[in-house]
Formats: structure tokens, sequence, C-alpha cells
């Protein structure tokens, strides 16, 4: 019995006046069954430790970087997201490989990281919109699977995210069917690359919303979401995560 996940992603949104967005999805009454993690920019990240503190929300980091320490001006290191309050971090995210070059084999390190220093990497992968007109979905997940989950992955220390390219912050998502069919090919790909492969959460991401939360929690192999944009507000968050209790 896989627990469902609802991961928040802020991205580069949120300022100390969005703590209080925060503390209402931390201290909901009754407290959903889903595990809840909110991702918020690291400059955030003591201060909402911090604000939600005795509750169950989780927190995590949206990078971090291969190297525990060093000479890397503007990076943050897993043990640092560690020490500020977060559980999990998010590797591999579309918007880190596209805005930053990051490749397989650089997401690959930092989930190294992220499990060296006791975190939960959320690895994200995804084709674009050209790679699925092209029929290569499913060759571009098995590859980007291949290549980025490390050594030591399983349940405990990895969470996979799938998110087509184009469906993030797009309002377009994929036929339910389009869902079920790259879930089950991850569920079926990580055997061999994970301890525990029918243990490991996938989650979808890619526009979800409250409207359209229900129905995508239906299919199979959906242990939750990845949420951008819908995050950001309670009552939206809010609503996704009930839908998903509800699935
Ligand atoms: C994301 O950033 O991971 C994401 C899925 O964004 P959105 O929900 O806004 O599409």
């Amino acid at each position: 019995m896989r627990v469902k996940l609802a991961a928040g992603n802020w991205k580069m949104n949120g300022t100390g006046n969005d703590l209080a967005e925060a503390r209402k999805i931390a201290f909901a009454s009754p407290a959903p069954r889903s595990e809840v993690l909110i991702c918020p920019p690291a400059t955030l990240l003591t201060r909402m430790a911090d604000s939600v503190m005795g509750s169950p929300l989780r927190l995590g980091g949206q990078d971090c970087h291969a190297e525990p320490a060093g000479a890397h001006t503007g990076d943050i290191s897993a043990p640092m997201l560690a020490d500020a309050g977060a559980t999990h971090v998010i590797v591999g995210h579309s918007e880190r490989r596209s805005d930053h070059g990051e490749t397989d084999a650089m997401v690959r390190a930092k989930a190294r990281a992220a499990h060296a220093a006791g975190l939960v990497a959320i690895i994200c992968i995804g084709e674009t919109e050209a790679e699925r007109d092209a029929g290569r979905t499913l060759d571009v997940i098995r590859a980007q699977l291949a290549g980025s989950i490390p050594e030591g992955a399983g349940a405990a220390n990895t969470v996979i995210a799938y998110e087509p390219v184009w469906a993030i912050g797009s309002g377009r998502t994929p036929a339910p069917a389009e869902i079920a069919e790259v879930h089950g090919t991850i569920r079926a790909a990580i055997v061999g690359a994970v301890a525990d492969p029918g243990a490991v959460r996938i989650l979808y991401g890619g526009s979800v919303k409250p409207g359209n939360a229900a129905e995508i929690f239906a299919i199979a192999d959906v242990d939750g979401a990845l949420v951008g944009g819908a995050s950001l507000k309670a009552a939206d968050f809010g609503a996704i995560i009930a839908a998903l209790d509800a699935a």
C-alpha cells in the first residue's frame, strides 16, 4: 500500500507574506490521510519550517547541488536543505533541465547527493511536445529513468514525478489513458533500478487543478501529484489534497 503524496512546487514564488498559505495547509482540520509536501523557494525554508512546526506538513527543496559543500556560488547543497528543515528535494524538474542545461547524469548525481543527506529525491521526468508528437514519449521516459536513478534508490528515498513538459503551467493535460500508459511504463521500467519497484510512488505533474484532480487521481499507478501554480493558494491546494484523500 503506497501512501499518497501531494507535493507543491512553489517555484520562484513566495515571500514571508505567503507563509500564511502554508500554515493553512499545515494545520488543516481534519488532517489529510495523504502525505503533503511544500517545496518553497530556499529563502523561505527555515521560516516555513518554524511556522509549520508541530504539523504533518513536510518541506522540500526545489533543487540541490551534487556536492555537499564547496566553491559553487549561488548553489545550495542537500545537507544545507536538510539543515534548513527539508525532508525532500525535487531534482531534474524540466525547468532546471531547460533553464540550466541539466542532463540525466547531473540529475542522477543530485539524487545521489540527496540520498546521502537523508533526503527523499523527487526525480522528475517527462517528454516535450515535439517528442510526444513524434511518438517517442515512452522511449524518452525509459531513457530518462535509466539515466537519472542512482544506485541505492528505493521507495524510502525516491519518488518519481512524471511531468510532460508541455503540460506544465499550460492548462493542458494528457488524456487519462495517456497518463495511465506512461505511469504503467514507469512502474515496469523501474524494475531492476530500484529495490522495491511496487512500493515506489509515481506522481503526475502538469496543470493539476481542483477541477481535474479527481479524474487524474483515479488513474492506475498515479500515487499523487506534483503541483505548481495550484499549490500557491491553500484553497486550491487543499481541494487537490481532498481529491487525493478521496481517491
Ligand atoms: C510543476 O512545476 O512541477 C508543475 C506541475 O506546474 P503546474 O502545476 O503549474 O503545471
